[in-house]
């Protein structure tokens, strides 16, 4: 098992390890909240998603987890994987980019939202729906730059992806990150300088989707390609995204 392979799953044991509380991730993470415990002011996380594209195969385990775990109806996904393709034979390549809600720190679903049925948490950063208040007036799915909600076709409500909040809860990683074969995916909290997912950002070059629209994502990536069909960054080449989603384009 390579240095890395096995960093990765130390640190997978460790997340589970912390089953029952809600911010530690480990040893030296256990140490942030009872320093911050000693100063006087409770250590809360703040959940965000690392994705190495480096180490993605493109094999939509993630995908079909999230679809098992929260039962997604047929033709709506809360997290999918885009195929990007691009360039002139012989010169072509195919890059992967799993997506999902970017949980952001200004969040415009949220803004728009009349009935504060979508939130960001205050104890986690995780951006929530309450399916009981949400009316499906449809503001949020188009206020989000990203295209990450939808209209459960069941309930009639805006539907995403909650970073698994039932299993953060109880100390277990999403369910994409647990299914991923490439070990692609780091879940953790960015409040805590000894994270896995802090320490990997501070050590490597890292993207979010779309940073011009301002809303401070919480997905970040590792080599990923933002090559845009429709954006100025194609340079006249043949570009082709495929989403797999139930829009033909990505937005
Ligand atoms: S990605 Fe979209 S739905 Fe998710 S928090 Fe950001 S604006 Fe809201
Ligand atoms: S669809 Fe629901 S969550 Fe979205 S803006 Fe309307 S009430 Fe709020
Ligand atoms: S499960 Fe992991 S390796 Fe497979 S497509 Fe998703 S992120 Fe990539």
């Amino acid at each position: 098992m390579s240095d890395k392979k096995a960093n990765a799953a130390v640190s997978r044991r460790k997340f589970i390890a912390a089953a029952g509380g809600t911010a530690a991730l480990g040893a030296s993470a256990a140490a942030a909240p009872r320093a911050a415990r000693a100063a006087g002011t409770a250590h809360k996380p703040h959940y965000g998603m690392l994705i190495d594209l480096r180490r993605c195969i493109g094999c939509h385990a993630c995908s079909v987890s999230c679809k098992a775990e929260f039962d997604v109806p047929l033709g709506a996904t809360r997290s999918w994987v885009e195929y990007i393709e691009k360039g002139d034979y012989p010169d072509v390549s195919r890059q992967f980019l799993p997506r999902l809600c970017n949980h952001c720190s200004k969040p415009q679903c949220v803004d728009v939202c009349p009935t504060g049925a979508t939130w960001k948490r205050e104890e986690d950063g995780i951006v929530v729906v309450d399916a009981d208040i949400c009316i499906g007036c449809k503001y949020c799915i188009l206020a989000c730059p990203y295209d990450a909600r939808f209209t459960n076709p069941i309930t009639g409500t805006a539907d995403k992806c909650d970073f698994c909040q039932h299993r953060v809860s109880q100390g277990l990683v999403p369910s994409c990150v647990n299914a991923c074969i490439g070990e692609a995916r780091i879940f953790g909290d960015l409040n805590d300088p000894q994270s896995e997912i802090s320490k990997l950002i501070a050590r490597n070059p890292v993207t979010v989707l779309r940073q011009e629209m301002g809303t401070e994502p919480n997905v970040f990536y590792i080599d990923a390609d933002h090559t845009d069909p429709n954006g100025a960054t194609n340079n006249g080449q043949y570009v082709r995204v495929d989403t797999h989603r139930q829009h033909a384009e990505r937005r």
